[in-house]
């Protein structure tokens, strides 16, 4: 289970989330849905950290992943990017490196031993959905695959360690139908052995692959918060703010 208690996130003075609890359990998708601006991507980032990586951003409140504080003394930011593996929007393969060698970049960096390299592999590519297209061609450079390949490939490499939760910030909005599907193939194959957090802005994206859905929205000129989370299909069929009721049937 991953959970925010009390999170308020702020970039100089400006304060962009504020009191955001949220229950993400384990081993089931969450998606995060609100319109831009409201603070999807912050909060995403700060589930692994890396909203400490921008100049001027400030945190308040706690992160617990299985009960334990990721912000904790003693807790090294990088080992907790490796347990909490993110996806972006923009696919980010290391694009001179092999296919073969994308997929296992993070396995040094987690100190994961591998007796059988090419098994995990095969294994990660298949379940990102790529294995079939580019099992003939793993020494290729990652870059000379299409977006949607890579966006794949970027998903594969995180698997690859075995984290227990992957986040994902709208990872099919650049993206082809084809790859979008497999992808949603992939978060319905994944959803029950890894915690999902995924950001989308399409609703029906969010209704086929979620369980839970959080609500963000940002008042003009307040910080984003969550206005109503529950079950996927409680909050699209019967809401308790009427706010999530206009945004989820395209009203705003
Ligand atoms: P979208 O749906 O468009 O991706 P979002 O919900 O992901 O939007 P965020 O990217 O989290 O929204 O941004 C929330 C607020 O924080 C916005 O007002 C944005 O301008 C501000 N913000 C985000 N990143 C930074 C940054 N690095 N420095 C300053 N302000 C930032
Ligand atoms: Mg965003």
């Amino acid at each position: 289970t991953l959970e925010s208690r009390g999170v308020a996130a702020w970039f100089g003075d400006r304060l962009v989330l504020e009191d955001v609890s949220l229950h993400m359990p384990a081993r089931e998708v969450t998606a995060l849905i609100g319109p831009s601006g409201c603070g999807k991507s912050t909060f995403l980032r700060i589930l692994n950290r890396m909203h400490e990586l921008v100049p001027n951003a400030g945190l308040a409140g706690e992160v617990l992943l299985d009960g334990t504080d990721i912000y904790a003394d003693g807790t090294r930011a990088q080992q907790v990017r490796l347990r909490i593996g993110m996806v972006f929007q923009k696919p980010n393969p290391f694009p001179a490196m092999s296919i073969k060698d994308n997929v296992l970049a993070g396995l040094k960096l987690a100190g994961v031993k591998c007796d059988d390299k090419d098994q995990l592999v095969e294994r990660s590519l298949e379940r990102a959905g790529l294995w079939r297209e580019v099992r003939d061609r793993l020494g290729a450079p990652g870059g000379a695959l299409s977006g949607g390949q890579q966006q794949r490939l970027c998903i594969a490499r995180s698997l690859a360690v075995r984290p227990n939760v992957l986040l994902m910030d709208e990872p099919c909005s650049a993206l082809d139908p084809t790859s979008t599907r497999r992808i949603e193939q992939t978060i319905a194959e994944i959803g029950h052995e890894v915690t999902v957090v995924i950001v989308t802005h399409n609703m029906q994206q969010a209704q086929r692959v979620s369980d839970h859905c959080a609500f963000f929205l940002a008042a003009e000129n307040e910080p984003g918060r969550v206005v109503e989370h529950g079950p996927t299909e409680k909050i699209f069929s019967d809401p308790e703010d009427p706010r999530t009721h206009d945004y989820v049937h395209g009203r705003f």
